[in-house]
């Protein structure tokens, strides 16, 4: 499953940033979670609080989840902006989030109109820091 591979990427990198240290265990797991990543919350977290119980320096740790607002830059202008759901209708919303390379079929730069931009922020899921004792 999708989100149990991400929950494992993320508890690799963990692993990695500790790797060699002299820490005692890891107290925070913050991730980032861009909006337009298709993904059960409820299951990657469930993930995540299982893997870590194989590792004894994870275990203890508590992790948060961000949402990271998926952010446009047009490659005409320059222009960068948001995602705001509420110029679009559900449907439209909800296809965006099943496939976000469909944003192009519904956004327009908001400056110039054009279709040509790029999504700079808000995919994928990385680890943004950990905390350690
Ligand atoms: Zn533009």
């Amino acid at each position: 499953m999708h989100e149990w591979a991400l929950a494992e990427a993320v508890v690799s990198t963990a692993l990695d940033a500790v790797k060699g240290k002299k820490f005692k265990e890891v107290t925070e797991l913050r991730i980032r979670m861009g909006e337009l990543q298709q993904i059960e919350i409820e299951i990657f977290e469930f993930a995540l609080k299982e893997l870590i119980q194989n590792h004894e320096i994870l275990k203890n740790a508590e992790i948060k989840i961000e949402k990271e607002e998926a952010v446009f830059r047009c490659n005409v202008c320059g222009n960068e902006w948001k995602f705001t759901k509420d110029k679009l209708t559900d449907e439209e919303s909800e296809s965006i989030h099943f496939i976000p390379e469909i944003v192009h079929t519904y956004m327009r730069c908001p400056k110039c109109n054009s279709p040509d931009f790029e999504v700079i922020k808000g995919r994928g899921v990385s680890l943004e820091s950990i905390e350690v004792r």
